[in-house]
């Protein structure tokens, strides 16, 4: 297992999330010489994957691709590739949440499970800025990594939304009982749960407001993945006429007799069983919303610490600059290095051979601005 942290109650750091993006700034924190650090979960390391519902995989690519420079898209430290570590190309969510462990295994990462964070305080006492309430006592640190991802706050955007079951709640799609279906939404999550139940043998209505099933984009945040879209050309071509679409904003669910009513833009139908719901997810920033007073504070985009609250940097798909969403692993890992080593330069480390080896690695974006997609053809 990863390195057993001794429970001390003041760091130099503190990382709150043993996903993806907590696990790639400790990685590039210890990188750069910085020792006296702690990752936390209020579960284990890579929860919210081990969460996923069995059929679903990363749709992103894993290739071992590193020694060209080219290092494997959900990779979260230079030196590994996730198609190799797991021998395979779009990993399930358990499979992911092992390769996250082996990497915490691997670098002795100091990680302790089993911390739920409720609230963080900030005032000056002694070294420390922040105080974090949690499920095991208080701690505190000099710097904050707020890295806690979204999967855990899923949204319930419209009236009625809590008589649905989010489909991050489904442990395997062909368990779900029932043979009539709706999913409401219209991007990944939505697409592929409605493909895992056709192919189990369901009828599946999807209503999306603006359904990325009929976009085409360069920029994989917009229109489906090639992965997705693969996959439903031939799920429409195997399953004729179990799977429908149908583009409308959803206003309300009612319970009936008959079952639950949907209402979506100006018509209404009824789907037997509790709709599923993939309509995204909050932000697991509503925890700092005191210290914050918003959802999306302002970054600054040399260091991704919160322009407001001096020392809180974040990581993590929630990380937005301009008109650059950081939502996949391969982006907002480019700026875990970027949050490691302002943090290194603070505590006196110098970060410079830990930057480059990120930076050939492909895993170091300086400039957020610069990821806006163009593609000529
Ligand atoms: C179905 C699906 C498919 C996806 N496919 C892809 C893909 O192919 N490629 C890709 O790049 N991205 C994909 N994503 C997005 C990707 O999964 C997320 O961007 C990623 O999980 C974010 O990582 P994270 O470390 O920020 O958050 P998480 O993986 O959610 O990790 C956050 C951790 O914080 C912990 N935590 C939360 N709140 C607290 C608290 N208060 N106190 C203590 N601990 C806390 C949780 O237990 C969790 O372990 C997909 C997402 C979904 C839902």
């Amino acid at each position: 297992m990863s390195r057993k942290a001794e429970p001390r109650r003041a760091y130099d750091v503190v990382i709150v999330g043993a996903g993806p993006a907590g696990l790639g700034v400790a990685c590039a924190l210890q990188a750069a010489g910085v020792e006296d650090f702690l990752v936390v979960d209020r579960h284990g390391i890579g929860a919210s994957f081990d969460r996923w519902p069995k059929e679903t995989r990363l749709l992103t690519p894993s290739f071992p691709s590193n020694g060209f420079g080219m290092t494997d898209l959900n990779s979260i430290h230079p030196e590994t590739s996730v198609a190799y570590t797991l021998g395979c190309e779009h990993p399930t969510g358990a499979e992911y949440a092992k390769y996250l462990r082996q990497v915490a295994e691997h670098w002795e990462l100091p990680v302790r499970t089993g911390v739920d964070v409720h609230s963080v305080e900030t005032h000056h006492n002694g070294d420390a800025r922040f105080h974090l309430d949690t499920s095991k006592g208080p701690l505190q640190a000099r710097y904050l990594v707020w890295a806690a991802g979204e999967f855990q706050y899923p949204s319930r955007p419209f009236e009625g939304a809590d008589l649905c079951m989010p489909v991050g709640q489904v442990k395997a799609f062909h368990k779900v009982p029932g043979d009539e279906h709706a999913v409401i939404g219209g991007y990944e999550s939505a697409v592929d749960a409605a493909m895992h139940l056709a192919a189990a043998g369901k009828r599946v209505t999807v209503v999306g407001r603006e359904p990325a099933w009929g976009k085409r984009s360069a920029e994989p945040s917009i229109s489906l993945s090639p992965f997705t879209q693969e996959r439903l050309q031939d799920t429409l071509q195997q399953h004729k006429g179990r799977l429908r679409f149908r583009s409308a904003e959803v206003s309300s669910v009612t319970e009936t007799k008959d079952g639950y009513r949907i209402k979506a833009g100006r018509r209404s139908f009824t789907t037997p069983k509790p709709p599923l719901l993939a309509t995204g997810y909050d932000s697991s920033l509503a925890l700092l919303q005191p210290l914050l007073g918003t959802q999306q504070p302002e970054l600054d985009p040399d260091t991704d610490e919160v322009q407001d609250v001096p020392n809180l940097f974040l990581n993590g798909p929630f990380v937005q600059h301009g008109e650059s969403p950081f939502c996949f692993i391969y982006k907002f890992r480019a700026r875990a290095p970027v949050v490691a080593a302002a943090i290194a330069t603070r505590l006196g480390r110098d970060p410079l051979e830990m930057v480059a080896a990120w930076e050939e690695a492909g895993m170091y974006v300086e400039d957020p601005t610069c990821c806006e997609t163009q593609c000529a053809c």
